[in-house]
């Protein structure tokens, strides 16, 4: 006999079936089995969801994990742990590992080892071109037949507008999306930091908007050409974010993603010369930030990503210059979104939900991100109303990379379910 779980009396939210309701949901045989009320059989395991959403599992569609290359600040194992703790029963990885994921054999790596941890799905995005160094397209098509979700150099972008075209005619033959990191690399080097007032005052090389929005616009055209799916990266200027608007409306195949700290933090933060606000997208101005919420409010933004990029202490211990961009999020993201779109109104958590599940699932392709009746049992169960401390010492994360220390957040993930399994419990 299967063992069911029946998550009882909670706000069931789907947004793929139009479901927001005070419901129970029971998962057997690692699929969703019913929504409604459910009748106790022995044997099942029962959890109390009073008070709490209970959604799709969350996805994050943006996250590095330093397997292979650099274990020391995470491995697939510790990224995935940190991703149920943070309610995430999906992650999707970029290839800018030591080597680079540019090989079928890579991919399979990736999947293995997520097999191994036995922790979230942990899908993984091949590298457009080999070694990511922007000339010669990679093993695309043997990717995909292993599984590669996406194509991407994150990290940088494809710099070449001749390769750019095309890799988006390859992997536009295969249906997948490409996901450029967009930064001109001319206009951004040296830089680290947003250029503008506080980067010239703290002396420290700017980069400018104009960085970001040259290869959106430049990608945008050929994406037009090719009617190839294209996903803007980690957006953070205004004026990116004008252009996808205005693409989507002229019906180019362009969709996005934000951040986190895209929508909470200014560059005015670094003003400490604190490595942990050094991320590439720099933090930028409060216009852009104000962007870059109405972005999501709109729907011009598609989805939520945390670009979880773990460094260990060596390398955010060097001056801001010489430190590794980015922060970790996995642990934090869920009530940092919150936070920068529930609480002051700008959506409700029905909303906030979609673009955390939904959304990505559909970019990618992925069978995920439903309730509905035989979906994988991937499930998170959310206290909207939990205030909780940020406090890296207890992150899941081998890296303590975040500049939220502290913080006052309310609402967490107090359960995560993974193919009708319980991998996550908060405890109180
Ligand atoms: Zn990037
Ligand atoms: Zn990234």
């Amino acid at each position: 006999m299967t063992t069911r779980l029946l998550i009882r009396r909670g706000r069931v939210i789907d947004p793929t079936q139009g479901i927001d309701e005070v419901a129970d949901l029971t998962l057997a045989n690692g699929k969703v089995a019913a929504i409604g009320r459910a009748a106790e059989q022995p044997g099942d395991q029962v959890i109390d969801a009073s008070g709490k959403i209970v959604c799709p599992g969350l996805i994050d569609m943006h996250v590095h994990l330093r397997e292979p290359g650099n274990e020391d600040a995470e491995t697939i194992a510790s990224g995935a742990a940190a991703a149920v703790a943070g309610g995430f029963t999906s992650i999707v990885c970029m290839p800018n590992t030591k080597p680079a994921l540019d090989t079928e054999a890579m991919i399979e790596f990736v999947y293995r080892q997520a097999d191994r941890a036995r922790s979230c799905n942990v899908f993984p995005i091949g590298a457009i071109t080999k070694g990511r160094e922007g000339k010669e397209l990679a093993e695309i098509g043997q990717m995909v037949r292993a599984g590669a979700v996406a194509f991407s150099d994150d990290g940088v972008g494809v710099a070449s507008a001749t390769v750019m075209l095309r890799a988006l005619q390859y992997v536009g033959m295969f249906n997948r999306p490409i996901i450029q990191h967009c930064e001109d690399a001319d206009l951004a080097a040296g830089g680290c930091m947003n250029a503008g007032f506080t980067a010239t005052r703290l002396g420290l090389p700017g980069i400018p908007a104009a960085a970001e929005e040259l290869m959106v616009q430049r990608d945008l055209l050929l994406a037009e050409a090719t009617g190839c799916a294209y996903h803007v990266a980690h957006i953070s200027t205004a004026g990116a974010v004008q252009l996808v608007r205005e693409a989507k409306r002229r019906g180019i195949r362009v969709t996005t993603e934000v951040c986190p700290h895209h929508l909470l933090l200014t560059d005015e933060f670094v003003e400490q010369y604190d490595t942990n606000y050094k991320m590439n997208p720099p933090l930028r101005s409060k216009s852009d930030v104000e962007a870059c919420i109405a972005g999501v409010a709109d729907g011009t933004i598609d989805c939520l990503v945390t670009d979880h990029a773990p460094h260990g202490r060596e390398g955010k211990e060097l001056d801001f210059q010489s430190a590794p961009f980015g922060i970790v999020g996995l642990e934090v993201a869920l009530g940092l979104f919150a936070k920068a779109l529930v609480a002051p109104g700008h959506m409700n958590w029905n909303q906030l939900i979609a673009r955390m599940t939904t959304a990505p699932a559909r970019i990618l392709g992925l069978r995920k991100g439903s309730l509905a009746l035989g979906s994988d049992a991937d499930v998170t169960i959310i206290d909207p109303d939990l205030p909780w401390t940020v406090d890296t010492s207890l992150f899941q994360s081998k890296s303590r990379n975040c500049p939220y220390e502290g913080w006052p957040l309310v609402g967490r993930a107090t359960h995560t379910i993974v193919g009708g399994e319980l991998k996550f419990t908060l405890e109180a």
